[in-house]
């Protein structure tokens, strides 16, 4: 089959790319996606994503290898398994990151990806429906990407942000100017009690274009090369493999699969690769290293005040989902982050980079996310916003079907100290008057009391991901990116990647949005080079 264009992944870029690339009516796009289609009604509700979440249906639920730095651990990373990719199961937190992530992107060797560059693509996906924080005009309004603040805050959430107003954050209106230092309610992919995944929003109105075809459930083994350019993909699907040629391939398998899959085609470290017995078609050393996460911790405290933790008892579940199913509203329409902060660690640093997410909810031990408490608990997530960690992902041997080799490397000394900085700044937060008289015991009393080297050890064996892998396949213009800032493979021809992977720092926040204005931008850039 000949196309003209083939997108590898339909996750949260794969499916912006393929509805923007397939405007164009003359032009054959083709969509392939190794998940499955649709995800019933869990892939609809927004507090859905427990039921997908470690369900290897709805995630792929990647190994790690065991991590020195967090205790000799070895973790499970998810990652969606249904079109939408990660949008379709992700906590529905939505951030553009700040002005400093993207300008220091563009100071880096990567021209046109300033803040006041990208906003535009950022604007052209959102939809926001309501009216928007401080009555402002941040957030775009025409965009198929649905967003919408949760109607229904606790009061507990608010104390919450009232509590880092009184600790000196900022009151600002709205976190998504480019300047989100301070606390406030958070905005989510939700839209009408109901989330929206890119596969909702980009692909579903694209669905019935003659010039584009999705396949789900099929898997790209690597991309066909022919003397520099990339001339096509081989897929398996249903246990039979099969060549789709296009003069154009778009990676959008995400931070762990879009670096596999150039390595699987020979394009890497050649050392890397020719210990595997895989033939080096370009030697690019920087393929599958900086990877990057949110490294994270935080504190949970039994509260006075009304919480989840008694919403999700059987004996009241079945009124919320009636609630869900009747008006779209309820706790179950709840995104799980109910407020944010973004905090400086110190004056001079250039941006928050320290990154508080309030949930009305504690979990205790058991599969993930664990047994809601009896009593009602919150929790008080801690992530370093820019941490300088750095991972990478390599083959485990030359099988097409094995799975990658993830060594995250996830906690550096320096990233502890800004944990240990960010603790004590949580605990000042917590003994504001808004909040202090709501707060009871802490759920974890010995953790909440440790100080110096006996909390750094206690981190080590306790620090969690934030779910936002990044920066695998770095953009750039130095000979240890993979990209150009044009989203082309340094050095090859017809071959792109184009989505979180390309990120050459992490952007302080949750990632879908600057993933989705990332596929935006390349839209742009790919559809000039397609002309
Ligand atoms: C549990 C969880 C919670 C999160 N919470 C939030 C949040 O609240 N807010 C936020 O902003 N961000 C959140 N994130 C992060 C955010 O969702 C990701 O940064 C974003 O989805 C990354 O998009 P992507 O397009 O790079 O990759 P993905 O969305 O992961 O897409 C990759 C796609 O490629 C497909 N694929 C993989 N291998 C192949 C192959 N060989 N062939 C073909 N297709 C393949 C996958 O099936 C998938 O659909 C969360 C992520 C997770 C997993």
């Amino acid at each position: 089959m000949q196309s003209d264009v083939i997108i590898v992944g339909g996750g949260s870029a794969g499916c912006v790319l393929a509805a923007r690339l397939s405007e164009k009516p003359g032009r054959r796009v083709v969509l392939i996606d190794a998940g499955h289609s649709g995800g019933g009604m869990f892939a609809r509700m927004p507090a859905g994503s427990y039921k997908l979440l470690n369900n290897p249906r709805a995630d792929w639920m990647y190994g790690t290898e065991p991590d020195p730095s967090a205790a000799g651990r070895s973790f499970t990373w998810p990652a969606g398994r249904l079109l939408g990719g990660g949008s379709a199961i992700n906590g529905l937190v939505y951030t553009r990151g700040a002005r400093y992530d993207y300008d220091d992107w563009a100071a880096n060797g990567c021209p046109g990806w300033s803040f006041d560059e990208i906003e535009p693509y950022f604007r052209r996906a959102e939809h926001f429906v309501g009216e928007q924080p401080g009555g402002l005009d941040v957030l775009g309004t025409n965009g198929p990407q649905r967003l919408s603040q949760f109607p229904e805050p606790l009061p507990v959430t608010q104390a919450f942000v009232e509590a880092c107003w009184q600790a000196g954050l900022p009151r600002k209106p709205s976190y998504c100017d480019g300047d989100p230092e301070g606390a406030f309610h958070t905005i989510g992919t939700i839209a009408d009690g109901e989330r929206w995944s890119t596969a909702r929003s980009y692909l579903e109105p694209a669905m019935d274009r003659p010039n584009l075809k999705v396949m789900s459930d099929s898997a790209v083994e690597r991309v066909l090369m022919e003397d520099g350019s990339a001339v096509g993909v081989v897929i398996r699907r249903g246990g039979e493999t099969t060549e789709l040629l296009a003069p154009h391939i778009v990676l959008s398998a995400g931070t762990l699969m879009s670096p596999t899959i150039l390595m699987r085609s020979g394009i890497g470290p050649a050392e890397h690769l020719s210990s595997l017995g895989i033939p080096v078609l370009a030697d690019l050393p920087g393929v599958g290293s900086n990877l990057q996460e949110h490294n994270g911790s935080g504190l949970r405290r039994y509260v006075s005040a009304q919480t989840y933790n008694s919403a999700i008892r059987p004996i009241r579940l079945a009124g919320h989902f009636a609630n869900y199913l009747f008006n779209r509203r309820g706790p179950l329409t709840s995104i799980s982050v109910h407020a944010m902060a973004w905090a400086k660690s110190r004056p001079d640093v250039p941006s928050p980079d320290l990154i508080y997410s309030f949930l009305p909810i504690s979990f205790g031990e058991g599969v993930y996310p664990g047994t809601p408490h009896k009593r009602h608990g919150v929790t008080f997530a801690l992530n370093v916003a820019k941490p300088s960690s750095r991972g990478e992902i390599r083959l485990r041997d030359a099988d097409p079907h094995s799975r990658p080799l993830i060594d995250h490397r996830l906690l550096s000394v320096e990233d502890l100290d800004l944990l240990v900085t960010g603790l004590d700044k949580l605990r000042h937060i917590l003994g504001r008057p808004a909040l202090a008289p709501m707060l009871q015991e802490s759920i974890d009393p010995e953790f909440e009391q440790a100080r110096g080297d006996e909390l750094k050890t206690m981190l080590r064996a306790a620090t969690g991901t934030g779910y936002h892998p990044v920066g695998t396949c770095r953009m750039g213009s130095d000979s240890g990116a993979v990209v150009d800032p044009s989203l082309r493979v340094h050095g090859l021809r017809g071959l792109y990647v184009a989505d979180a992977s390309i990120m050459p720092r992490i952007t302080s926040g949750n990632t879908n949005g600057p993933t989705i204005a990332i596929a935006e931008k390349a839209a742009d850039l790919i559809d000039a080079t397609l002309a």
